[in-house]
């Protein structure tokens, strides 16, 4: 059996009661050496058989799968957040469901959720925005037209922007170019969860400048939005004079 589990952000502790159970009991772990949490290995048994994917090729991953299927042993892959986001995991379920070999996904906490922690903030807001994007800029991985940052930015929501620090000049011309105004609330954050995590506030219309004097390319997601900024309305959740199905509104 293929465990794929989610090492969370960064914070040792942040990966949830199953993962680290399965890390417990695991013959082999796989692990996204480049951002995975070293500590986390020390949830892994005496005699479990460690590997670092970032040195190795997809062929590599799946042999010492295949290997331990032979033997009976448990795998598992760990993958940085949540493996459903930039997880490549597709690749690996596709070739394991080709050599009939059984695998479960295990959750993680996103980095998007870890940044959102660091800023205080809600990407949704009554009477503002209802949406999150989630999205990268196209460089050496393409992105289909249709998602290209401008075309995304044109619907001003809450936008979280993966995998594109180093391109962070050219994100600013697209995203205002897209509808955002160049005083729209921005903000970069780095490494997310981990002892060195920086949080820089700025604007669209700054965000290439104050990635560049910050000297960050990597481990960071750029976020968007109004939902940075002062919010002035509250949810009808709590409101005395909306019911919902679990308390009547006070007339
Ligand atoms: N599956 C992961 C994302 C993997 S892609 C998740 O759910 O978070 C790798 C990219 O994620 C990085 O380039 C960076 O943009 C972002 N990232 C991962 N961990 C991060 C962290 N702790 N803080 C900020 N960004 C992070």
């Amino acid at each position: 059996m293929v465990d794929i589990v989610g090492a969370g952000p960064g914070a040792a502790d942040l990966i949830t009661v199953r993962g680290m159970r399965l890390l417990s009991r695991a013959d082999r772990v796989i692990y996204a050496g480049s951002l995975v949490n070293r500590e986390l290995l020390g949830y892994t048994r005496e005699g479990c058989k460690l590997y670092d994917s970032s040195k190795m090729t997809l062929d590599e991953v799946i042999e010492v799968i295949k290997e331990a299927e032979d033997r009976g042993e448990n795998t598992v892959r760990l993958h940085t957040g949540d493996p459903s986001i930039y997880g490549a995991i597709r690749e690996q379920t596709d070739r394991l469901d080709d050599l009939g070999i059984k695998y479960r996904i295990c959750p993680g906490v996103s980095s998007f959720c870890g940044a959102a922690a660091a800023l205080g903030a809600e990407y949704t807001l009554p009477g503002g925005p209802q949406t999150v994007i989630l999205t990268r800029r196209g460089g050496r991985t393409a992105v289909p037209e249709g998602e290209s940052i401008e075309r995304l930015a044109a619907h001003r929501a809450s936008m979280v922007i993966f995998l594109s620090t180093s391109m962070a000049q050219e994100l600013e011309g697209e995203l205002i170019a897209g509808g955002y105004s160049g005083d729209t609330p921005a903000a970069v954050v780095y490494k997310a969860t981990w002892e060195d995590e920086r949080v820089l506030r700025c604007t669209v219309g700054t965000l290439g400048e104050t990635v560049r004097a910050a000297g960050i390319s990597k481990t960071a997601l750029i976020t968007v939005g109004d939902f940075l900024g002062e919010s002035t309305q509250v949810s009808k959740l709590y409101d005395p004079e909306f019911s919902t199905g679990y308390r009547k509104a006070v007339k």
